[in-house]
């Protein structure tokens, strides 16, 4: 067995723009996830990740997959993987790595964007499940659409409130037992360069090789083997409103 770490929902900044040299995005990623980490570049009604790997500075990066969806960094050893979040009329839904591009319609129901992301042969992530922008009160009332969900965001880094973490993760514990291929993950959903990797899940791979021949499937495999426990949970807005709390001489034991 073999462990990364991984933070697969990122942004990366807050538009497709970004202002600093290739290399500072890719340094902070290595020395934060190490060796064959993986970061997921989300696009958003945009189309950053392609953006972002087709740059002319910064190291060597190669697509290891046909979809061009796993970009692989040999100077750094990281993986840059594509995302795309995708706002359906019941709350976001995250695509990793497959076929998907823009075309897919935002603002659908749930059902029908999950068959999209089947149809892309895409990994489908709960961002943010009980957010106000998320999917966790609809999977909560048809648990079977869970059959189309390769794992939860049981931590997100930008969740406002701490009780948005706690229900999701709250959620996983009730429906592992029935759900054991429904993983469990800590991300950072950084819009910054400050951000990235801050909030990342331990992913298992059978063995080393796996890393010279990166599939979409050993990630899929992964994600939907991974566990809450093994993770970082760096909450932006939590850890700030605990810092003010301190300095006002507000006891934190109500947050
Ligand atoms: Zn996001």
């Amino acid at each position: 067995m073999k462990t990364i770490r991984a933070d697969l929902h990122s942004h990366f900044e807050t538009q497709s723009q970004f202002s600093r040299p290739f290399n500072a995005y890719v340094d902070l990623i290595s020395a934060r996830l190490g060796e064959n980490g993986i970061v997921a570049l989300v696009n958003f009604g945009d189309d950053r990740f392609e953006k972002f790997c087709a740059r002319r500075d910064g190291y060597d990066r190669e697509f290891v997959d046909s979809d061009r969806s796993i970009c692989y960094l040999p100077q750094k050893k990281i993986f840059i993987i594509r995302g795309q979040e995708v706002p359906t009329s019941d709350g976001h839904l995250l695509f990793l790595c497959g076929k998907h591009g823009l075309d897919i319609k935002p603002h659908k129901p749930l059902e029908y964007t999950l068959l999209e992301a089947m149809d892309s042969n895409s990994i489908t992530i709960a961002p943010h499940p009980f957010s106000y922008k998320g999917i966790g009160a609809k999977l909560m009332n048809h648990l079977l659409l869970l059959d189309n969900i390769d794992a939860l965001e049981i931590h997100n880094g930008e969740s406002v409130l701490p009780n948005w973490n706690k229900k999701a993760i709250e959620f996983y514990a009730k429906i592992h037992e029935f759900y054991k291929n429904v993983g469990a993950l800590s991300v950072s959903d950084a819009h910054s360069l400050s951000g990235i990797a801050t909030s990342f899940s331990e992913l298992s791979f059978p063995n080393e090789d796996m890393f010279k021949n990166m599939t979409k499937e050993n990630i899929a495999t992964a994600i939907r083997s991974s566990l809450p426990g093994n993770s970082q949970k760096t909450s932006k807005y939590y850890n700030a409103v605990k810092h003010i709390a301190k300095l006002l001489g507000i006891k934190s034991g109500i947050l």
